[in-house]
C-alpha cells in the first residue's frame, strides 16, 4: 500500500457527473489506495455521446446506433478505479497514451485526472474483483491463474514496464472465470525491456499473491511457493518453465480440506493490518491463523504478517522433528510456535525503534478429531456444533476482564471507549502468556477464526445466523463480511473458516 500519505478522498455520490460522458452509479469497492466504483453513460445533459465500440465521440444524444461503426447505442455500464497517490499518475498516464494491448490486460478505454484524484475507466462486463474472492482457489484455478500472470508479466516487462505492487486489487475476474491485469499500479515505463537482472523482484511479487491463494493441503503448490520465495527462479521465464512442471505434481481428485479465508480493509481504514495464514504441518495435521495487526502504516501489517507466517513456519519445523506427537507435544508446540512469532515482532519493534505488535489466533486441527485454539490478544475462535455458536478463546482486553467481573455487560464492553485496549499482544513483552483450549472436535463442526473487525461489528447470534443459513464456505465469508459493513465497517475485517471433515484426513 503507497496512498503516497494522502487519506483516502470522500467517495463520489450516487448521480454525480463524471468527465464527458459518465454518471456515477455508484461506490462498489474501498481497497487499500482504491475506490471501485460502476458509472454509466447515461448523460441526457450531453449533446453527443461517445461510442465504446469504435470511441467515435460526434454521435448525437438520441442516436440509436453509431453514426461511425453501426454498433448498437445502448446505455453501458462501467468500472471505474481511483487512486489518490500521485506518484502512480505519471507512469500510469504514460502506459495509456502508449497504447499498447494484450489480452492478459483489462486496458481502460479512459483514463483522466478528477479533483486531482486517477481515474481509470473499463466497460463493465461483469467482472468480479479477485479481491472479493476467497481463498483458496482451486489447484487448477491457481495454476492456470499463476500462468497467466507470469505470461503478461513478462510482456509487461518486455514493455518496459515496472510494476510497483501485484495485490488481489489489481485483478478482475470474467464472468467466464478468467483472470486479468487491471488497474496496475505501474512504478515506471522505459522505452527497453526491463533488464532480466530485476525481474527477480517481479518473481516475488507475484509469489507473494499467488500465496494467498494456495490451499492448506496442496503441498507441491507450497513446496514451489518455498522454492520461489528462497530465490530459486531469478527470472520470469524459469519461473514459468518450474510453474509448467506443477501440472503433473497436482492430482486432480484430491479432495481438499474445507477450509476459506478472506479479509477486507473494512469502510472507514485506509490501511488493512490484518493477516491470516495457513499450512499443512505434517499429513492431517493443519494450522490456522488470524492476526490483528496494531501500530499504523508499516507497522501493523508488518507485525501481523510477520506473526502468522513466523508460527505456521516454526509449527512446521518442530512438528517435523518430534518423534511423537501427543496433545502435551502439540500443545508445547503451538507455545513454542507463539513465543517465535512474538519474539520476531519484538525484535523488528525494537530495530525499527516502533511499537508494532499484533493478536494471533489460531487453530491446529488434528485429523478432524482434535482442535487446539490458542490466542493472545482478542481475535477469536468460535465452534459452530448442532448450529450453535459457542465462543472458545477468551479476549485478553480491558473490557472482557471488566465483563468477567461483572463490572460490565457483554453489551456495554461491545461500545466501550476503552474496548481497544489489550491486555497482552504479541511483540510487546519478553515472554508472552498464551491460551489454550482443546476441543474434541466432531463431524459437521465449524471453527470460524476471526479479527474484531468481525466481532465488534456483528452480533454472535447473527454471526450464528449466517454460518447456519449457507452451507458454501465462499458465501458465507462474504456474507459476514458484508454483516460487518452493514455494522459500520469501523476496522479490517479477516475471518477463516474451517469445516471439519474427517473424511478427508483417512486418505493415509
Ligand atoms: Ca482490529
Amino acid at each position: 500500500m503507497a496512498s503516497g500519505g494522502r487519506p483516502r478522498p470522500a467517495p463520489f455520490p450516487s448521480g454525480m457527473k463524471l468527465g464527458d460522458h459518465y454518471r456515477v452509479e455508484g461506490l462498489v469497492r474501498l481497497a487499500e489506495g482504491r475506490m471501485f466504483y460502476l458509472l454509466n453513460d447515461d448523460r441526457p445533459d450531453q449533446a453527443f455521446r461517445t461510442c465504446f465500440d469504435c470511441g467515435y465521440q460526434e454521435n448525437p444524444g438520441e442516436a440509436k446506433a453509431c453514426l461511425q461503426c453501426g454498433g448498437a447505442m445502448v446505455d453501458r455500464k462501467f468500472l471505474m478505479s481511483v487512486r489518490w497517490d500521485p506518484t502512480f499518475y505519471a507512469p500510469y498516464l504514460e502506459l495509456h497514451r502508449r497504447g499498447l494491448k494484450h489480452p492478459g490486460v483489462r486496458w481502460p478505454t479512459d483514463v483522466f485526472l478528477h479533483d486531482e484524484l486517477l481515474c481509470a475507466v473499463v466497460p463493465y462486463q461483469s467482472e468480479s474483483l479477485l479481491l472479493d474472492e476467497c481463498a483458496p482457489l482451486t489447484d487448477d484455478e491457481l495454476l492456470r491463474f499463476a500462468q497467466w500472470i507470469t505470461g503478461t508479466s513478462a510482456f509487461l516487462m518486455h514493455q518496459g514496464v515496472r510494476l510497483e505492487a501485484l495485490g488481489a486489487s489489481n485483478f478482475l475476474l470474467t464472468s467466464e472465470n478468467e483472470l486479468r491485469f487491471y488497474d496496475l499500479a505501474v512504478a515506471s515505463i522505459q522505452d527497453e525491456p526491463v533488464d532480466s537482472g530485476e525481474q527477480g523482484e517481479m518473481v516475488q511479487q507475484i509469489v507473494m499473491l499467488l500465496r494467498r491463494f494456495v490451499a492448506v493441503d496442496c503441498v507441491p503448490f507450497w513446496d514451489f511457493i518455498e522454492q520461489a520465495e528462497s530465490g530459486a527462479f531469478p527470472d520470469v521465464p524459469s519461473f514459468g518453465e518450474a510453474l509448467q512442471a506443477l501440472f503433473s505434481q497436482l492430482s486432480a481428485d484430491r479432495k481438499p480440506v474445507p477450509a476459506a479465508a478472506l479479509t477486507d480493509v473494512g469502510l472507514c481504514r485506509d490501511l488493512n493490518e490484518d493477516n491470516w495464514n495457513w499450512a499443512e504441518l505434517a499429513p492431517n495435521i493443519h494450522l490456522f491463523v488470524v492476526a490483528d495487526g496494531m501500530g499504523g502504516h508499516a507497522s501493523g501489517e508488518v507485525a501481523s504478517e510477520l506473526a502468522s507466517r513466523t508460527i505456521c513456519r516454526v509449527a512446521k519445523d518442530r512438528i517435523v522433528s518430534s518423534p511423537e506427537l501427543t496433545v502435551e507435544v502439540l500443545e508445547n508446540i503451538l507455545d513454542e510456535a507463539f513465543q517465535a512469532a512474538n519474539n520476531t515482532v519484538k525484535e523488528i519493534a525494537e530495530r525499527r525503534g516502533n511499537d508494532m505488535g499484533t493478536t494471533l489466533v489460531a487453530c491446529l486441527l488434528i485429523e478432524g478429531r482434535l482442535a487446539l485454539l490458542a490466542n493472545v490478544g482478542d481475535s477469536r475462535g468460535y465452534l459452530l456444533r448442532d448450529k450453535v455458536l459457542h465462543q472458545v478463546t477468551r479476549d485478553h482486553s480491558l473490557v472482557a476482564r471488566m465483563v468477567e467481573q461483572n463490572r460490565i455487560t457483554p453489551e456495554e464492553a461491545r461500545n466501550h471507549p476503552h474496548s481497544n485496549i489489550l491486555l497482552r499482544t504479541v511483540g510487546t513483552e519478553r515472554n508472552v502468556e498464551i491460551d489454550i483450549f482443546s476441543v474434541e472436535v466432531e463431524k459437521g463442526d465449524r471453527v470460524l477464526l476471526c479479527s474484531d473487525g468481525l466481532w465488534g461489528e456483528v452480533d454472535d447470534e447473527d454471526i450464528e445466523a449466517i454460518l447456519n443459513h449457507y452451507q458454501d464456505q465462499r458465501v458465507i465469508s462474504r456474507e459476514l463480511i458484508r454483516a460487518a459493513h452493514h455494522g459500520g465497517g469501523k476496522d479490517n475485517i479477516t475471518l477463516i473458516l474451517v469445516d471439519n471433515d474427517p473424511s478427508v484426513y483417512t486418505k493415509g
